[in-house]
């Protein structure tokens, strides 16, 4: 027997369909992991196995994460990491970051994903480069397993130590064969391209300016041959671009058409830099980029032109990027920020709340190259968030409740729903014992940072 869910009498639904449909005293019927109708609560069956009231609530599609790095929960905030670039504030912490243990990953993982969870994510992906002292790619696979969310986990590399002209220490690199080895066992062993798949592997070189030209061209190789998409960092300030230009003697776009690396397929990180020709080049070929505020604004890396990338047809997701660098994880919060940041950089108008949820639903979903997530459809993965407007947080700003969800300050979900399950409940995850996590996570903290 299938089961079945009924969420209804929602303040508001945002479906962010084709006509970006909303609808007052409205609900979802799911069955199994899917949507099978969606409307006013009247017109939508009346009994389920389970039957959740959203009298008070906005309901909207999970929100998508598009770019993390999960780990780097073990070092918010570290002083010697506070005050920053780009490049020094890597310096800082890869030394930090050898000591990592596959428990701590483990654990760190599960814990960003709680953090993300609790703020309406339902799918996330997260980009693992470092493998120091037996790490595996299986380790944060297993945390989206105990939490369960929608993952796409990206094996990240780096081959290009400092002393063949790379920006980590060579004690943190790794060989090529063996990378791309590992990559295709992983592909082969947990891959999922399935509708409604819960688990994908992505094929990540970490960065221009952390692995080789050959390493990045196999890789392309590697992910076409089995059909899963590419991601990366790309131009994200000005010594990236600098660096860019000096190894490789092109721009970043430049950079990544040449090696094959655009595509509808392929996703970058940032793109605070990408310039007007990148802009026109990812946009013909339909290449991603993960825009994520708080981190370009946390290393002052600059402002991403959002709305000019949008506006020529390149997908635009969001990402709370690593934790190190944000050194928050909370999704709605970063829709927030991605709209004030385009205010401060080119006008009130240049970033709508609506665009916001937009950039954050089914603009993530466009960038992880999924059809099935992203919008409440007939037919769409069964993946709700819904977020209570009767706290002081919102109070007053009920005359657009849809707005208020990014114009106010960022609230904790109440109800979230990922492939048909629900993983929280009233405001609480239902999937994991949150302070025992919380607990362990800062006794690896320690233990990573100080030697405890
Ligand atoms: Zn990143």
């Amino acid at each position: 027997m299938p089961s079945t869910l009924l969420l209804r009498n929602a303040d508001m639904v945002v479906t962010m369909n084709e006509d970006r449909r909303e609808i007052a005293g409205g609900g979802v019927f799911a069955q199994d992991n899917r949507i099978v109708a969606i409307g006013p609560s009247a017109e939508l069956p009346q009994t389920a196995d389970e039957v959740i009231d959203l009298a008070g609530h906005v309901l909207l599609p999970g929100l998508v994460n598009t770019h993390h790095h999960m780990f780097q929960s073990l070092t918010r905030a570290v002083p010697a990491a506070q005050d920053a670039e780009l490049f020094g504030w890597l310096k800082a912490l890869y030394p930090i970051w050898a000591g990592l243990t596959p428990d701590m990953v483990r654990v760190s993982s599960e814990t960003a994903m709680a953090e993300l969870v609790l703020s309406g994510c339902t799918t996330s992906s997260d980009h693992l480069y470092i493998y120091p002292n037996g790490v595996r790619l299986e380790d944060s696979l297993e945390a989206a397993a105990a939490i369960g969310l929608r993952f796409h986990a990206a094996r990240g590399a780096m081959s290009l130590g400092e002393s063949r002209g790379g920006l980590p220490p060579d004690s943190l690199v790794e060989d090529e064969a063996a990378i791309l080895k590992e990559t295709q066992r992983l592909i082969e062993r947990h891959h999922d391209a399935g509708r409604f798949s819960m688990r994908r592997i992505v094929v990540a070189p970490c960065s221009p300016f952390s692995v080789s030209r050959d390493l990045m061209r196999e890789a392309a190789r590697l992910a076409r041959a089995y059909g899963v998409s590419l991601h990366t960092h790309l131009a994200e300030n000005d010594s990236d671009v600098a660096y860019s230009r000096e190894m490789f003697g092109m721009s970043p776009a430049d950079y990544a058409e040449d090696l094959g690396w655009v595509g509808p397929d392929v996703w970058h990180a940032h793109c605070v830099k990408l310039d007007e020709a990148g802009i026109r080049l990812f946009g013909r070929t339909r290449t991603g980029v993960a825009h994520c505020p708080c981190s370009n604004m946390r290393l002052a890396s600059g402002i991403a032109p959002v709305r000019r990338m949008r506006c020529a047809g390149v997908a635009v997701g969001l990402g709370v990027d690593g934790s190190a660098s944000n050194d928050g994880g909370h999704l709605l919060g970063e829709a927030r920020q991605a709209m004030l940041l385009a205010r401060v950089g080119h006008g009130p108008a240049d970033m709508t709340a609506r665009q916001a949820l937009e950039i954050a639903t089914r603009g993530g979903a466009a960038v992880l190259n999924r059809d099935d997530i992203g919008v409440l459809a007939p037919g769409m993965a069964a993946d709700l968030v819904a977020f209570d407007l009767r706290t002081p947080g919102f109070a007053g700003a009920g005359h657009d409740p849809v707005a208020a969800l990014v114009f106010c300050a960022p609230a904790t979900v109440a109800w979230s729903v990922i492939d048909g399950r629900v993983v929280v409940r009233e405001g609480r995850l239902a999937t994991v014992d949150l302070p025992v996590l919380v607990e362990r996570h800062n006794r690896l903290a320690r233990r990573l940072v100080r030697g405890d």
